[in-house]
């Protein structure tokens, strides 16, 4: 069995020459001092870059709320929020305003999406052994009976309290980092700052412009290697990737990654390898590029026709790339992918 992740490279942020737009966003100007922060979190490297004399105080706020959120949402921390609900016996705990708030937009995106996202997915994942390294494919009959114990209609969220029905258990994994992307650009924004990226394990947020007030160049993973599949120019979004070669195993010359249809709790295959998602919110972009790679090509458009709100480039495991019409101009296809099949989805 083999396991592969590539925490830090999902997304590298690409200074490219001549790809800049202009606009007229206020600046802290191409001179500014840049302050940069490394810090390892769930389970994964966060890179903090942020412009002007307010970065070093912004950055030690954004460590904080990271390392803050980590201890309230960890599935394996004892002492965590979401372990403490888990662990209830199906009794109701009380949480933080910030655990509810991740709570409730994830629950609202469960059903939104269908249960295409399923925050209660823990112990189906658990089995396939991506909790903790134990691969392993198991039989159908087991899968079943776990999935009786997945239904997020089955959580209840009154104000401060959570309820976890005995034998069920929450993952924020699939949202999380997101929750934090838009706790971390509150945090800068707060400080004074008007332009900042971070990288949280691939999950990207951007704060206003680069500082001479081109747009930010975020690249899309080519899935199939280490190189880009395209290159993304943004201000003030979130760029987050769900990827079947973020983390998978190999058995028997299969390949079993870690995005699971709560609809059979197998790895969804529906013909996408990997969903990247725009949006002005992180933990809507995390929770949708999740849900959406689950729902494949088609159901993604039909989604995205349904609802809007964001933009999404989504490549199939043929190498076709498709994305909404939204990000028609920001969004170019890079390097060996320049001659991939480029559709765009209309409205
Ligand atoms: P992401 O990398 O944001 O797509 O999140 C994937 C992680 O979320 C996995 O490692 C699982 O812990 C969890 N997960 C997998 N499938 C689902 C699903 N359908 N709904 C919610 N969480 C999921
Ligand atoms: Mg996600």
């Amino acid at each position: 069995m083999k396991i592969s992740r590539l925490p830090l490279l999902l997304f590298t942020l690409l200074l490219l020459p001549g790809c800049a737009g202009g606009q007229s966003v206020p600046t802290v100007g191409p001179e500014a001092e840049k302050h940069t922060r490394t810090v390892l979190a769930m389970d994964t490297v966060m890179e903090l870059s942020v412009y002007g004399q307010e970065g070093s105080a912004a950055l030690d706020g954004g460590e904080e709320v990271i390392l803050a959120l980590e201890k309230l949402l960890s599935v394996t921390d004892p002492d965590s929020e979401i372990y403490g609900a888990n662990h209830s016996g199906g009794e109701g705990t009380t949480i933080s305003d910030d655990t509810a708030a991740l709570l409730e937009q994830a629950l609202s995106l469960c059903g939104e999406t269908g249960g295409a996202l399923d925050v209660t997915i823990y112990p189906v994942v658990s089995a396939w052994g991506f909790t903790n390294g134990n691969y392993r494919v198991p039989e159908e009959e087991e899968l079943s009976a776990l999935l009786e114990r997945v239904d997020y209609r089955k959580i209840t969220l009154d104000g401060d309290q959570l309820t976890v029905p005995e034998g069920m258990a929450l993952d924020l994994g699939a949202v999380a980092k997101g929750y934090a992307g838009d706790r971390i650009m509150e945090c800068f924004r707060d400080e004074g700052v008007t332009s900042a990226i971070v990288s949280l394990g691939g999950n990207v947020q951007a704060l206003g412009t680069k500082p001479d007030g081109s747009l930010w160049q975020v690249a899309v993973q080519d899935p199939t290697g280490s190189g880009y599949a395209g290159v993304l120019s943004v201000a003030d979004k979130a760029v987050v990737t769900s990827g079947g070669y973020q983390r998978y195993f190999e058995q028997n010359g299969r390949v079993y990654w870690h995005i699971i249809d709560p609809a059979d709790g197998c790895p969804a295959e529906n013909g996408l390898v990997s969903v990247t998602i725009v949006a002005d919110s992180g933990v809507l972009a995390d929770g949708l590029s999740t849900a959406l790679f689950v729902m494949g090509a088609e159901g993604a458009a039909e989604y995205w026709r349904a609802c809007g709100g964001f933009d999404f480039v989504l490549i199939g495991g043929d190498g076709a790339v498709t994305i909404t019409e939204g990000i028609e101009d920001s969004f170019a296809l890079y390097g060996n992918w320049t001659d991939h099949e480029l559709q765009v989805i209309r409205r």
